[in-house]
């Protein structure tokens, strides 16, 4: 592996596509599946929104042609957001196009607050037109609530996790017990009214409050699936996929892993411990 340095290799998985398909093949023998991820995010220039573009259609294709068990992941930004909203549409056309080509699926990451009104306008809109959209909503944010009447209203299909981005009071629930509380009770809702809810956490709290509420609504396997990040609890997702529930990995690959290593760094202490543990290893 290029690129990474030793110390964000347990959250990124190589620099290139080729890479990251490597481990996404190795996972789909676990019964694990995968959402692909090219990290980078608030690009400068609309060529380089272009060339991601590009390399998720190209993601798509081999995917379909190695007939390997994965989705995709994206962010807006990524996609030209912060320069022009009518480039990054037509950008997230092409790859949603080639998704529903392919009969796969498009999750539109969520990004901090400045975003979210235009991530889910866009998102609504695409998927009056595509079957591949999905969405992922924060359960740490006052809006999120209402927000779901929208999804559960353009196709239901959404990723509910956390919150990864500080925000402020105005905006976010700030202590975690609160934050775990939201998420159970937007959960529950979901587990029964969406098309498909992915259960995007870590939280042993919330996977077995998710496994009960499973149980008693009966909720069919197609539609939820588990959730976890590339580098953490592989245990876990090996477990809960022999439980026999859908599980997915976010598998994130490509040079521009900084942002996404300082979001992991300040999810929780034990991560830095993680990364000073292995600074000082012989
Ligand atoms: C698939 C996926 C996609 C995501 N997409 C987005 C997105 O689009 N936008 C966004 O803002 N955020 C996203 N996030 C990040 C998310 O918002 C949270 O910041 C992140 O998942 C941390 O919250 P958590 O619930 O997973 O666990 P945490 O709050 O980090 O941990 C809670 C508890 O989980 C248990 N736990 C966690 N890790 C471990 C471990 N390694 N070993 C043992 N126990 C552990 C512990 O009991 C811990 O106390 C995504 C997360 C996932 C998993």
């Amino acid at each position: 592996m290029s690129g990474i340095p030793f110390y964000a290799k347990r959250w990124v998985s190589g620099t290139t596509m080729a890479e990251a398909l490597e481990q996404t093949t190795q996972l789909n023998s676990k019964k694990i599946s995968v959402t692909l991820d090219l990290l980078g995010e608030n690009i400068t220039s609309l060529e380089q929104a272009r060339t991601c573009t590009e390399e998720y259609v190209q993601m798509l294709n081999e995917i379909a042609a190695r007939r390997i068990d994965s989705h995709v992941s994206v962010k807006l930004t990524m996609l030209g957001l912060d320069i022009n909203e009518d480039v990054c549409v037509d950008n997230l056309k092409l790859i949603l196009a080639q998704a529903d080509a392919h009969g796969n699926r498009v999750a539109l990451d969520m990004e901090g607050t400045p975003y979210t009104e235009r991530t889910l306008r866009i998102y609504e809109a695409a998927a009056q037109q595509f079957k591949s959209p999905e969405i992922v909503l924060q359960a740490y944010l006052h809006r999120t609530e209402k927000d779901i009447e929208r999804v559960l209203r353009a196709n239901g299909r959404l990723r509910l996790c956390k919150g990864a981005y500080k925000e402020s009071p105005e905006h976010a629930l700030q202590k975690m017990p609160e934050i775990v509380s939201n998420y159970k009770k937007l959960v529950a809702k979901l587990l029964r009214e969406a098309n498909r809810v992915c259960i995007a956490s870590h939280d042993d709290g919330i996977i077995e409050f998710c496994k009960n509420e499973i149980k008693s609504a009966a909720v069919p396997k197609e539609r939820y699936e588990f959730q976890m990040l590339y580098g953490m609890r592989a245990k876990t997702w090996e477990t809960i996929a022999n439980e026999g529930h859908n599980m997915t990995v976010y598998l994130p690959y490509g040079e521009h892993w900084q942002a996404y290593y300082s979001r992991r760094l300040a999810e929780r202490k034990e991560n830095i411990f993680f990364v000073l543990r292995n600074l000082f290893r012989d």
